[in-house]
C-alpha cells in the first residue's frame, strides 16, 4: 500500500514498481477508477508525468470482471487512486492474495477534511508493506502530510487537478473551512 496526501509521488511510486514487475518479467494488470481523468483515459499517470497503462472501471465488482478472465497471465496487480473504491476492494485484495496474486495499491490516506479516506485505512492494516509518502508544503517548504482544498470547487474528487489542491504541513493546513472561510461539502459516496 502506497498512501499519503496528493503531490506526495504516489502514482510515480506504484509505477515505479509496476515497471520492475515488467523487468523482472512479471505480468502486469492495472486498474483506475473511471473518476480520474488526469491526462489519460488508459493510463495512470503521476505529476511528473509518467504513466503505465491501465483500465478504468467504475466500480470493484467491474474491476473483478475485468480481470479475472485474464488472472491467469496476471502475476501483478496495481490499482491508483483506490480511496474511491468502496470497502469491497479490501475483500477483492485478500481474495488475490490469497491466489498467490502480488497487489500494489495507490491512494489518498484523507480527505481534505483530514478524515480517513475511504477503504485506504483497512487496506493499510492488512497490507504486508505500507509506504507512507510526504509532499512538500506549499507554504512553508516543510514536509507535507494534510491535502488543503482550495476555493470552493464543487468538483469534490477532481484528480490531479493543479490549482484545486495543495499540500500542506500541519501549521498550515485549514480543514473545516476553505481559504476563503466557507465550509467544505460532503464527500461523494463510495464506488
Ligand atoms: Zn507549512
Amino acid at each position: 500500500m502506497i498512501t499519503g496526501p496528493m503531490f506526495s509521488g504516489k502514482s510515480e511510486e506504484l509505477i515505479r514498481r509496476l515497471k520492475r514487475a515488467r523487468i523482472a518479467r512479471q505480468r502486469v494488470a492495472c486498474f483506475k477508477p473511471d473518476i480520474d481523468l488526469r491526462y489519460h483515459r488508459t493510463a495512470i499517470a503521476s505529476h511528473s508525468s509518467l504513466t503505465h497503462d491501465a483500465s478504468a472501471v467504475t466500480t470493484v465488482e467491474d474491476l473483478r470482471a475485468a480481470l479475472f478472465p485474464q488472472l491467469d497471465q496476471v502475476e501483478v496487480i496495481g490499482v491508483d487512486e483506490v480511496q474511491f473504491f468502496s470497502d469491497a476492494i479490501v475483500t477483492l485484495s485478500v481474495e488475490l492474495v490469497h491466489l498467490g496474486k502480488r497487489i500494489v495499491m495507490a491512494g489518498l490516506d484523507t480527505t481534505f477534511t483530514a478524515e480517513p479516506f475511504g477503504p485506504v485505512p483497512d487496506l493499510m492494516a492488512i497490507a504486508d508493506e505500507v509506504t507512507k509518502l510526504s509532499a512538500v508544503c506549499m507554504v512553508c517548504g516543510a514536509p507535507a502530510i494534510h491535502t488543503q482544498r482550495l476555493g470552493q470547487s464543487q468538483e469534490l474528487v477532481v484528480v490531479g487537478a493543479a490549482g484545486l489542491y495543495e499540500a500542506r504541513c500541519r501549521a498550515h493546513f485549514h480543514p473545516w473551512a476553505d481559504e476563503d472561510g466557507s465550509e467544505q461539502l460532503e464527500l461523494p459516496s463510495a464506488r
